[in-house]
């Protein structure tokens, strides 16, 4: 299965709000790109991958909190969070910021509501890694990436960091 290049922290398409997905409209072309999706998180070992990730700007993301073990293969299209509640503050990463990590706060527990992949409404509750991977999807199909989270400070230190990162980036 083809591997597709994630897109880096400082390209477009990581900045734009992502457009809603017509599901009819990409039905077709739906279980192969989610194919090639799932192929190219679990290749980088990530728990989630968001379509902008792979330069498509719709709102379509993954999401396997425990690839270990036995998965749960989440599709979530339009996802909204209905519910927000309590906070954490752990450390996180991106697939677009490789080697970057950040201890960045998050609601503990969020419900969601979203498509599948063939495009039934579901809805679900999410707490500790799975709440965060929620957050940190839905905020890349609106355009925000998990360093927009940090203080100025630790933001500037983030990004001397990136700077030199950079320059092994693919
Ligand atoms: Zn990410």
């Amino acid at each position: 299965m083809p591997s597709l290049r994630i897109t880096k922290h400082g390209e477009p398409a990581l900045k734009k709000v992502s457009a809603a997905v017509d599901y009819d409209a990409i039905r077709r072309e739906l279980p192969r790109l989610l194919k090639d999706m799932w192929a190219t998180m679990y290749a980088v070992k990530g728990v989630g991958l968001a379509a902008p990730q792979v330069g498509l700007n719709i709102r379509l993301a993954v999401v396997d909190v425990r690839p270990e073990s036995k998965p749960q293969r989440l599709v979530l299209i339009n996802p909204e969070i209905l519910a927000r509640e309590g906070t954490m503050f752990e450390e996180e990463g991106c697939l677009s910021v490789p080697g970057v990590y950040a201890k960045v706060k998050r609601y503990a527990r969020v419900r969601i509501r979203a498509l599948d992949a063939r495009g039934r409404p579901y809805e679900m509750d999410g707490e500790g890694l799975l709440a965060r991977a929620f957050q940190h999807e839905v905020d890349h199909l609106d355009g925000r990436l998990f360093i927009d989270h940090l203080t100025f400070v630790d933001k500037l230190k983030v990004m001397s960091l990136i700077k030199d990162l950079r320059k092994n980036w693919t």
